[in-house]
């Protein structure tokens, strides 16, 4: 048990900052017009390598939300959210994308930063510490 499979998107890719997993291609890049309680965040049509948590209720600046904290598949940092629904008709729309924060991600490209070779890892310790500072009280924003 414990194997972690991580998927690998070709071309240009935002990336976990903390063990540079791929989240997901620019192309996804939706919407930068969100924000968190920890500064900006982007909206993404589809991002990989990420475990969803419990869903829970959350009231935003443009209404009750529901949805689910997101972390990354490999080292368990918090990246962001999910929306699994939208109380308010005209906020839909965002219901089954997903939110990343912009301090948690990283830009990478394959050609300048190539990914380490498989089955040389497990060396290196998670940011554990990071999950002390969790909040549930984040937010968006006007699309
Ligand atoms: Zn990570």
């Amino acid at each position: 048990m414990g194997r972690v499979f991580v998927e690998h998107l070709s071309g240009k890719a935002y990336c976990c900052k903390y063990c540079r997993t791929h989240l997901a291609k620019v192309e996804e890049l939706l919407s930068k017009q969100f924000h968190s309680k920890n500064g900006p965040a982007w909206l993404f049509g589809q991002v990989i390598n990420v475990v969803p948590g419990p869903k829970e209720d959350r009231l935003m600046t443009t209404g009750m939300h529901v949805v689910s904290d997101i972390s990354c598949t490999k080292c368990c940092a918090l990246l962001g959210w999910k929306y699994e629904d939208a109380h308010e008709e005209s906020q839909k729309y965002k219901v089954g994308r997903f939110i990343l924060e912009r301090a948690h991600v990283v830009e990478a490209s394959p050609s300048a930063q190539p990914p380490p070779p498989p089955g040389r890892n497990d060396s290196s310790v998670p940011p554990l510490s990071y999950f002390d500072g969790h909040s549930s009280d984040m937010d968006d924003h006007y699309f």
